[in-house]
């Protein structure tokens, strides 16, 4: 197994024409159908759409989770088509991080040993004080030997984005990473992405229904059906919500 090669010239994220079908024969639902774009360095976009748009379809198979029906994923200028499942498998270890709505933290390990975790995966020992640093810089540091139980959903959201950024990936995408967490917690989660975006430059991709969380980012996508219906470059949460009402009357 090699180490993948990447072009620094290359986007982080490029999605080629990208479908995505699910079942066979006459039940064929197309979740993506025909998606083409860039996601740039050091930016932050949001996806939104309405439910069964595509969304996690898209970030999924941007991620190299799922692989497309047609079309090409490019991450860091390498193919994801090309790949077998443990040069892709390796790839995702080394570029890409992923945060879930439901933080899908391991319940019985600490908040450090979570975060430790992707790289004892890739068999590879933490340099002295990473996990720690890993863990300050979401604002956890005295939270390293608490186990998810005994933290609230925003910190347990926290220890997730460590843990995700633990091998300082290309891109970070998060699904609905604010959709289980109140209002002022969420806004906690999305100024730490956005601090990530602004003071390291990395690039984040995440899927929102919510147009406050959506105001964070610096271009909104909107899917309808599979497809990019509009686009916009950033904007305040009302902007942003009137174009979403837009597209759900066209729907
Ligand atoms: P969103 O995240 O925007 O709500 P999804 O990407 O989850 O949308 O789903 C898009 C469409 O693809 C939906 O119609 C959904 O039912 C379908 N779909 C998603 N995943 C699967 C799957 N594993 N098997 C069958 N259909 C799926
Ligand atoms: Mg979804």
């Amino acid at each position: 197994m090699t180490t993948q090669r990447t072009n620094p010239a290359a986007a982080p994220v490029e999605l080629r024409s990208v479908t995505r079908h699910y079942g066979d024969g006459g039940q064929t639902v197309a979740a993506l159908a025909g998606v083409t774009t860039a996601f740039r360095a050091g930016t932050m976009t949001a996806v939104m759409g309405p439910s069964g748009s595509g969304k996690s379809t898209l970030l999924h198979c941007a991620a190299g989770i799922d692989r497309p029906t047609a079309g090409e994923v490019l991450i860091g200028g390498t193919g994801l088509g090309g790949l077998d499942e443990d040069a892709l498998t390796l790839l995702r270890r080394e570029r890409v991080g992923f945060v879930f709505q439901a933080f899908n933290l391991v319940s019985a390990l600490t908040a450090a040993q979570n975060v430790e975790l992707p790289l004892r995966l890739a068999r590879r020992r933490p340099a002295a004080g990473e996990v720690a640093a890993a863990l300050a810089e979401v604002g956890l540091a005295d939270r390293a030997d608490h186990r998810p139980n005994e933290l609230s959903g925003g910190q347990q959201q926290r220890v997730a984005i460590a843990r995700a950024m633990i091998s300082r990936p290309a891109v970070l995408f998060a699904d609905e990473p604010t959709g289980a967490l109140d209002a002022r917690t969420s806004r906690t989660v999305l100024r730490l992405l956005r601090d990530l975006v602004d003071r390291r430059g990395q690039t984040v991709v995440m899927v929102t229904h919510d147009p406050a969380a959506a105001a964070y980012a610096d271009r909104v996508m909107l899917l309808a059906d599979g497809r990019i219906a509009d686009e916009l470059p950033g904007g305040g949460a009302e902007a942003i919500a009137g174009r979403m009402a837009a597209l759900e009357v066209r729907a």
